[in-house]
């Protein structure tokens, strides 16, 4: 199945991402809400294909599946204590998010650098505190996009986002400093902040750092 470039639907209570994955072929995700997990899995064709928008439906037809069906629903949203004696959590073990905004390898890779400044002034004065502090720096960085991603995994119906995403779309410099806060190279904030989010709504210009990388 071709695309061309990443192609990524919301839909009330489904969403749906088309993106290119290694030796040439695409990969067809559609997710659907937890509480529909029992019947997703009783009924996983039907229920995946049934899932699709007719445009995309035609060109899955056209294709070729090359591998079966994968799916999971331990998709769990928590903090935990990261810390203790003797030990340290990273990546997932730390903080888990749904994976609908794509952003755990980059958050993985921030509690590392985190953890690894945090074991090196903790070793050379004090561990627990630089611990501490580690845990707490982990959260103020990732919190406004994990307060993002349950609302988008929320997959209520996205009628009343459509016209800030238009917008969002229309501008390129607005649509790539979107890629940045899913890729996890600008702060959720950068973009979505109150005075942003109502100057989009009415079609107004934006106050964003020129590069807002996440520091
Ligand atoms: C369906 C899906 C799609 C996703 N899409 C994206 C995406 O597009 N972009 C993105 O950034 N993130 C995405 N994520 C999230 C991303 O995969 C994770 O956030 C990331 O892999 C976390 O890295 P990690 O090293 O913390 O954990 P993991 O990658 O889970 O690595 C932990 C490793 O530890 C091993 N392990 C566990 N227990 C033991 C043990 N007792 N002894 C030895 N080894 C053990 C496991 O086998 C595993 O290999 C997605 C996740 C899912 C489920």
């Amino acid at each position: 199945m071709p695309v061309d470039g990443v192609e990524f639907y919301i839909r009330e209570g489904r969403d749906v991402l088309v993106f290119p994955t290694h030796d040439g072929q695409t990969c067809v995700w559609v997710g659907r809400s937890s509480d529909e997990w029992p019947d997703y899995r009783a009924n996983v064709e039907a229920r995946y294909l049934g899932g699709l928008d007719e445009a995309t439906r035609a060109r899955l037809d056209a294709g070729r599946r090359m591998s079966p069906f994968r799916g999971t629903h331990k998709l769990p949203n928590h903090f935990r204590q990261c810390h203790g004696e003797g030990w340290a959590l990273v990546g997932d073990a730390a903080y888990h998010r749904d994976p609908l905004t794509g952003m755990g390898i980059g958050d993985a890779f921030l509690g590392a650098e985190l953890l690894a400044c945090a074991l090196d002034t903790g070793l050379a004065d004090n561990l627990s505190e630089a611990l501490a502090d580690y845990e707490r720096t982990l959260a103020e960085k990732t919190s406004a996009a994990f307060d993002y991603t349950l609302q988008a995994a929320s997959l209520k119906d996205p009628a009343a986002l459509v016209p800030l995403y238009a917008r969002i779309a229309s501008r390129p410099e607005l649509t790539q400093q979107l890629m940045n806060v899913l890729a996890g190279s600008a702060p959720a904030r950068s973009l979505f902040n109150a005075r942003n989010v109502a100057s989009l709504m009415r079609g107004g210009d934006l106050q964003m750092p020129a590069v807002a990388l996440r520091q």
